[in-house]
């Protein structure tokens, strides 16, 4: 007989969150530390959702979105997960750009740039200023008109240079382009480019394991393998959701999958009112990205003066549409060496590039493995320039695509950082719909990746506990953690 993932569930919670992405997970955390009675469901059979990882023959793990996070993660940790998780979070410290225009390592912090924008590209101090403190006072409720590429001629008007070393790592990161709002480039750059890039010691499988136990002590039901195949409504209020083909009954549900799935298919636009679903059909998703997982064989080194985080093209300009195009001009290679891992020997490279789904999607399985194959080929040739006699050392290797992205977490088309900007605004109102229904996870930017995940988990657990007292809060009160 088939394993029932739901043994022992309760037929009532107060709470039920879909999905077990880093959103998910700190939602219920916080809500189970707030007295709530919190049942988390993860279709997948491992808790994380983007934030994961995989293992591989001979004791290789490969951490999957685990290349770098802003410095405000270690007081998100410490406030609402334990004190482990945020003493765990290090900087990296060796940031490297490889262009035709430029070469050059960074501790990616505010000083550093400074000094690299002055010294190296020959900008004046006093401008080098007024861009860091422009990009600082943009916030989320400022006219959304200029765009980031008009934002950048204010200052660097012409210097291309410039703008890349700028923009790419930003557009590696989350997708975003020189055409997004101004606001959605000034919050990611204050946030990563005040105080470095950190990663978590240990990797993303020790990070899990320490939520996952964290959430045991606060009593959160955990269950994985737990599809959520609907949300149940009536009369404008939750009612609970189906599960595993079992009905479980709450007040609140709050959703951490992607932002159209919940609306389209696990509610349904019946629900919505005709400006709302408009507005959330106009909700554009954000790119996905292909992997090469490179993993060396035991002992093996790989020097350090690669970097940590390597942003390399081989494209004379920057432009975004060459960071998304099969034609992989350029790659961000993250670095892995034993420290990742405190105790291991094992050298690690994964090479991330954006990529659209459609270029995947359609193509007929020879093709898609004959371009998996490819993929992998030309990223070992680029990667020899970095590491001498690369394909002799490796132990294994193996390519994703945005159409794994889709298969592992359900995003549609394999979103890595969820929705564009716009996602945000139709995210916050989802509560103002359906009495008790909450959307959390990556969306516009701001609330994208590791930290925006986790913040907004938090946000949405305390408007989930204002609705239970009876004490609801402005829709938004809230985008300020
Ligand atoms: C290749 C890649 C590299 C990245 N690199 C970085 C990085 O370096 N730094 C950074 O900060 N961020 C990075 N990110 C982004 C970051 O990982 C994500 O923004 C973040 O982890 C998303 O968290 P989330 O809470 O939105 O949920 P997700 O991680 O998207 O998880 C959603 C969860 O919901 C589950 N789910 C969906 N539907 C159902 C259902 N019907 N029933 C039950 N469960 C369901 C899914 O299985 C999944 O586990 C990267 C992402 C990718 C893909």
């Amino acid at each position: 007989m088939a394993k029932d993932f739901l043994k022992d569930c309760r037929d009532e919670y107060d709470v039920v969150v879909i999905g077990s992405g880093l959103a998910g997970l700190t939602a219920a955390n916080t809500l189970a530390k707030q007295g709530r009675s919190v049942l988390l469901l993860e279709q997948h059979y491992q808790l994380g959702g983007m934030a994961t990882w995989f293992k591989r023959q001979n004791g290789h793990i490969f951490d999957i979105s685990l290349h770098g996070f802003p410095i405000g993660m270690i007081k998100s940790c410490r406030r609402y997960w334990t004190r482990e998780i945020a003493d765990s979070i290090v900087q990296l410290k060796h940031i490297r750009f490889d262009n035709p225009m430029f070469s050059l390592t960074t501790t990616f912090d505010r000083e550093d740039f400074t000094r690299q924008l002055v010294q190296r590209f020959g900008v004046t101090p006093e401008n080098v200023v007024a861009f860091f403190d422009a990009a600082r006072a943009l916030n989320f409720y400022d006219e959304r008109e200029q765009t980031t590429g008009q934002f950048f001629q204010k200052f660097f008007p012409g210097r291309e240079d410039v703008i890349r070393l700028l923009m790419e790592p930003i557009t590696y990161a989350n997708g975003s382009t020189l055409e997004d709002p101004a606001v959605s480039y000034g919050i990611v750059f204050s946030n990563f480019m005040s105080k470095g890039v950190f990663t978590f010691e240990g990797g993303t499988d020790r990070l899990i394991g320490l939520m996952k136990d964290e959430l045991a002590r606060n009593g959160v039901d955990v269950r994985i393998r737990a599809d959520v195949q609907k949300v149940l409504v009536r009369r404008g209020r939750i009612e609970g959701v189906v599960v595993n083909g079992r009905e479980i009954k709450s007040r609140v549900v709050v959703s951490n999958a992607n932002l159209r799935s919940t609306i389209f298919k696990l509610v349904g636009e019946e629900h919505f009112d005709r400006t709302f679903v408009d507005e959330a059909k106009a909700v554009r998703l954000n790119n996905s990205s292909c992997q090469v997982y490179i993993a060396l064989k035991p002992g093996e080194q790989i020097d350090e003066s690669c970097g940590d985080l390597l942003f390399s093209s081989t494209a004379p300009k920057f432009q975004t549409e060459a960071l998304l195009s099969r034609d992989v001009t350029s790659r961000t290679y993250s670095f892995y060496y034993p420290r990742t891992r405190p105790g291991s020997d094992r050298c690690l490279v994964v090479s991330s590039t954006n990529a659209n789904y459609a270029d995947w999607s359609t193509l007929s399985e020879p093709d898609y493995e004959a371009s998996k194959a490819d993929l992998i080929e030309t990223t070992l040739a680029a990667l020899e320039k970095y590491v001498p006699n690369l394909r002799e050392k490796i132990d294994h290797i193996e390519a994703s695509t945005p159409k794994t992205f889709e298969f592992y977490t359900r995003h549609i088309d394999g979103a890595s950082f969820g929705t564009k900007f716009e996602g945000l605004a139709v995210s916050r109102a989802v509560p103002q719909q359906i009495a008790g229904l909450y959307h959390s996870g990556s969306v516009g930017i701001i609330m994208s990746g590791w930290l925006g995940a986790v913040n907004y988990g938090v946000i949405t657990a305390n408007d989930v506990d204002a609705f239970l007292s009876g004490t609801e809060r402005p829709a938004d009160a809230a985008l300020s953690l």
